[in-house]
């Protein structure tokens, strides 16, 4: 019954043709990438890994013993040479020399700037001292999901020594710092043949004399782990499945319904995204007889509840006899009980220095049947939180299968989420983007205005949706944003925004790819041009279809969705001066361009109640970068004015006011500023980027 995740075995990958050449700190490197590239072996910035050298002082000359060990913050995974912090071991040792006692052990941290070598501007880790104190070499700390289960059984310890003899040791729950450092010694000195040791709740210390030594030794413990769990844990997952698993598309079509509303009820203090997993791991404890009980004990490893919260949310729904209307019904309350149950925890194990409760909602959502829901202030950290969760998964799935799981005692958790040090770090982040948490889908945002707002949207921290019929523009637009702000900030969506099933599947998808919906721009569009007498049913059709029903389909969608989602809303039309101000040759445009405008009043009058928000940019001649001026369009206003088409620019920039030309980032800057809190005050407005116009002026 185990699934291959948790039943495949661990590759050795150490190359010694790619370690010949190496120094010791590169050695270092490679150990670390290599060991953090798989999430059986640590968790997204879990664990740290150290190296002694030897080096020469800058100052002195000497050669000096220096600790090389993964900074703050930083992923063995993902770490970089920059990434180490480095420290003279002498002086390392010589603060054993002022430690007060455990009282006071958090002191200890203000200490490790002073033992910098060689100016390394990396802050070290709370973890220092545990890698400093081993008297190794070369040690590995890593949160094994396999030795975690082991760390979080009611008898871990007996488990230890039954699974590895004397060879690996253990260690009751200690959080870390620098008396666990000090404990780690001790064990070592009583324990010289011991090749790393099992700390209670948390993870796992190996050591070896050689980079190479350190890393197979991790591989290997962690290997007869995994061994030992597939030959004793034979029974079904989680004692069983008491729950039906709905099917795919089922689930998908539950989630799209759900986020938003959770979304709505939990983004009061800050917006949140949303994350959706529905992976075999999660769906085998969603469905099984265990899922209440323990999700109730809450994560045990602190880097899995510092990322998740000390526990779940169990939704309620029933997949034998799914009723979602019930669910979303049932969920005011349901958030309402989790966050007075987290003061109470807050109230309970708080002390008299601890910093003021931070925001009480869960991150995590649990649905019987459909999968698990994260929400947190950006995609990444919502993804991530997934990530920790199913490790917990993966924890509580070991150790309840062989033993009973532990949770970390309430007043343990509580102490690591409001330690001070952990305060101060949070302290220490960047005030959040002013579009940090925010969701936005923007029609027609593979072309030139609608990747320019994209852009604009992305740099201010908010989460984009392009939609687009052109996939292969698409498809170099998300390759572009995600090359530039990461692969989590944006998706693509094929929309033809004249079908209403499109337009319903599309939203839906960004319900599913970020939990909501907060911005809509409405931009997708074409241009033609015809005298009357020559402007056929089609062609009017077309420009009605496309510029008038189409931006009639996406704000209805849009506003279905802010209204279940209850946190206002905010939808920018990208009009025209055609709109306001006729041109020879172009009524189906212009009269489908003068709907749009009015549409978005009337909007705006719906909407208000709501606090939603319906404005309007009308850009004039931005022919850089836009697909309606490639091809015909450009001819036809060509010959409309009786010129060339190179011609074209220098005659809109001209017949302009202030005689500039108007580009697509300039448009993306009038839409940022309607679509942020800068213009909370504003709707029902149209703002003009057109260098000036005249006939355009409103009144
Ligand atoms: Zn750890």
């Amino acid at each position: 019954m185990l699934d291959k995740h948790q039943g495949a075995r661990l590759a050795n990958l150490w190359d010694d043709g790619k370690a010949a050449g190496m120094t010791e700190p590169e050695k270092l490197l490679y150990r670390s990438n290599l060991l953090g590239s798989d999430k059986r072996i640590t968790n997204y910035g879990g664990g740290n890994t150290s190296a002694k050298v030897m080096e020469k002082d800058p100052l002195t000359g000497e050669i000096v013993e220096v600790l090389w060990v993964k900074g703050s913050g930083g992923d063995v995974g993902t770490i970089k040479m920059d990434g180490f912090s480095t420290l003279y071991m002498d002086k390392l040792r010589a603060l054993k020399g002022i430690y007060r006692g455990v009282e006071f052990e958090d002191e200890m941290v203000g200490y490790l700037p002073h033992c910098t070598f060689n100016l390394n501007p990396r802050a070290a880790s709370i973890d220092t001292p545990l890698h400093a104190y081993v008297p190794k070499p070369h040690v590995d700390h890593m949160h094994p999901d396999a030795i975690i289960a082991i760390a979080a059984s009611k008898n871990s310890r007996e488990l230890t020594s039954k699974i590895f003899g004397d060879e690996i040791g253990w260690l009751p729950w200690k959080r870390p710092g620098y008396e666990l450092g000090l404990w780690l010694e001790k064990f070592c000195q009583e324990n010289p043949d011991a090749r790393g040791v099992v700390l209670e709740s948390h993870g796992l210390f190996t050591w070896g004399d050689t980079a190479k030594e350190a890393y197979e030794t991790t591989i290997e413990i962690i290997n007869r782990a995994i061994a030992w769990f597939e030959t004793e844990n034979t029974g079904p997952a989680f004692g069983g499945r008491s729950k039906p698993v709905l099917a795919a598309a089922d689930r998908a079509a539950i989630a799209k319904k759900l986020m938003p509303v959770i979304r709505g009820l939990i983004s009061a203090g800050e917006s949140k995204v949303g994350h959706f997993d529905d992976s075999q791991a999660v769906l085998d404890f969603v469905t099984s007889t265990s899922l209440e009980p323990l999700a109730a004990l809450g994560t045990s490893c602190p880097d899995h509840f510092l990322r998740t919260k000390i526990r779940p949310l169990v939704v309620d729904f029933d997949p034998a006899q799914p009723d979602v209307g019930n669910t979303l019904a049932g969920l005011p309350e349901a958030i309402a009980t989790y966050r007075a149950d987290y003061a109470a925890y807050y109230e309970r194990c708080k002390r008299a220095d601890s910093p003021a409760m931070r925001d009480p909602n869960a991150v995590v959502y649990l649905v019987p049947g459909v999968g698990m829901i994260t929400f947190a202030k950006d995609k990444a950290t919502a993804r991530i939180s997934a990530e920790f969760y199913v490790n917990a998964i993966n924890v509580m799935r070991g150790a309840s299968g062989v033993s009973t799981y532990v949770g970390l005692p309430e007043q343990e958790a509580f102490d690591i989420e409001y330690w001070l040090l952990e305060e101060a770090k949070l302290q220490r982040m960047p005030k959040p983007k002013s579009l940090a948490g925010r969701i936005a889908l923007v029609t027609g945002g593979a072309g030139g205005i609608g990747k320019a707002t994209a852009n604009r949207l992305m740099q201010e921290g908010a989460c984009v949706v392009l939609a687009d019929i052109d996939e292969t523009a698409l498809e170099a637009a998300q390759t572009e944003l995600s090359t530039r702000y990461g692969k989590d900030f944006v998706r693509s969506v094929n929309m033809n925004v004249t079908s209403e099933a499109a337009v319903e599947s599309g939203f839906g998808d960004a319900l599913l790819a970020f939990g909501g919906l907060d911005i809509l721009v409405s931009n997708a569009g074409l241009a033609t041009s015809a005298a009357v007498e020559d402007t056929t049913l089609g062609l009017w059709n077309k420009n009605m279809d496309i510029l008038a029903t189409g931006y009639f389909l996406v704000s209805r969608e849009a506003f279905r969705i802010f209204r279940n989602q209850k946190a206002g809303g905010n939808v920018v039309f990208v009009a025209s001066k055609n709109g306001l101000a006729a041109s020879p040759g172009a009524s189906a445009y212009c009269t489908a361009k003068a709907a749009e405008i009015h549409l978005a009043r009337c909007l705006a009058l719906e909407g208000a109640s709501a606090q939603i928000r319906v404005n309007v940019v009308n850009p004039d001649a931005v022919l850089r970068g836009s697909k309606i001026w490639t091809g015909e369009w450009k001819e036809q206003r060509a010959a409309a004015y009786k010129m060339d088409v190179d011609e074209l620019e220098a005659h809109y920039r001209e017949r302009s006011m202030l005689k500039l030309s108007v580009f697509p980032e300039d448009i993306a800057e009038a839409i940022y500023f309607l679509a942020s809190d800068m213009s909370a005050k504003s709707t029902g407005n149209i703002v003009n980027v057109d260098a000036g116009n005249a006939q355009s002026f409103t009144r």
